[in-house]
C-alpha cells in the first residue's frame, strides 16, 4: 500500500489518499484542539495512543458485527481504513450526566443515566457543533431518514458493547461521539474512538482519563492517555 497525496487534514488526524481509490490512510497527530478548534496545543504521545485504541475498539466492534471502516493498522500512528463519504453528523451516546447535560438541563453531576442520552450535533465548528434533532438533519440532507435509524441503532449498539468493554477494565464510558460514512451502500462507522473523543473515568475514583484534562487544564494529560492505553491494551 503506497501513500499518496494528502487528501484532508483535520485537527487531529490527516487523511492520505493511496494507490486504491476506495482506501484511505488515517494518520493520526499529537494536536488537539478543543472548544471548536478555538484552543490549541499538543499532547505528546497522543497519536499513537489514539491509533492504538481506535484499532483495538474498531476490531473489537468488528467481531461483534458492527461495520467500520477499519482495515488495518499500517504503523504507529497510521491505520489504512475505507474510503468513506462521511456524514455531517455528530452522535453523542451518554452513560454519566456531566458537561451541557448538567449546564443545559441541570442533571446533578456524575449521576448514572438511567436511560443513556442520544443526542446530535451538526459537525460545523464555525457553528460551534449546534445540537439538531432528526427534522433538521432532513432538512439540511445530510442524511435520510433510514440512515438516521441505522446510526441511532449502531451508536445504541456500540454503547452497549463498549460499555461493559471499559467496565470490566475498571474504567467508566461516560460518554462519547460516534461518526459515520457511506460506504457501497452501507452506513459503516468511521472517524475515531479514542480518549480524544470519549469521556472516560477511573470507575473507583472517577478520576479523568480523556480530553477534559486538556479542555479544562487538569494537568497529568499524557498520563491518563498512556493509562487507558495500558488498560484497553491489558488481557
Ligand atoms: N465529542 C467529540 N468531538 C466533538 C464534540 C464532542 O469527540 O466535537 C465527544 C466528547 O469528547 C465527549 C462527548 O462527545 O465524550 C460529548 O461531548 P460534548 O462536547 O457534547 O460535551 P458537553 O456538551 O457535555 O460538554
Amino acid at each position: 500500500m503506497t501513500k499518496q497525496d494528502l487528501l484532508y487534514e483535520g485537527k487531529a488526524k490527516k487523511v492520505w489518499t493511496t494507490d486504491d481509490a476506495n482506501q484511505v490512510i488515517v494518520e493520526y497527530k499529537d494536536d488537539a484542539t478543543a472548544f471548536d478548534g478555538t484552543k490549541k496545543g499538543t499532547i505528546t504521545g497522543k497519536g499513537e495512543i489514539n491509533c492504538a485504541v481506535s484499532t483495538i475498539l474498531f476490531q473489537y466492534l468488528e467481531s461483534y458485527q458492527v461495520k467500520t471502516h477499519f482495515i488495518q493498522r499500517l504503523s504507529a500512528r497510521e491505520m489504512l481504513t475505507k474510503k468513506v463519504e462521511i456524514i455531517g453528523i455528530e452522535a453523542v451516546m451518554r452513560n454519566v450526566a456531566t458537561g451541557s447535560l448538567v449546564k443545559r438541563l441541570a442533571f446533578p453531576e456524575a449521576q448514572v443515566l438511567e436511560y443513556p442520552v442520544y443526542e446530535t450535533y451538526l459537525k460545523n465548528d464555525a457553528l460551534g457543533d449546534p445540537l439538531i434533532n432528526e427534522h433538521h438533519a432532513y432538512a439540511l440532507h445530510l442524511a435520510k431518514p433510514e440512515e438516521l435509524r441505522a446510526i441511532f441503532r449502531l451508536t445504541g449498539k456500540i454503547n452497549a458493547i463498549l460499555r461493559s468493554f471499559f467496565d470490566r477494565r475498571g474504567m467508566t464510558l461516560v460518554d462519547f461521539k460516534l461518526e459515520f460514512g457511506r460506504f457501497q451502500g452501507e452506513i459503516i462507522l468511521a472517524d475515531e474512538i479514542s480518549p480524544d473523543t470519549c469521556r472516560i473515568w477511573d470507575q473507583k475514583s472517577n478520576k479523568k482519563l480523556d480530553k477534559d484534562r486538556f479542555r479544562f487544564d487538569l494537568g497529568g494529560v499524557e498520563k491518563a492517555y498512556q493509562e487507558v492505553y495500558e488498560r484497553v491494551t491489558a488481557r
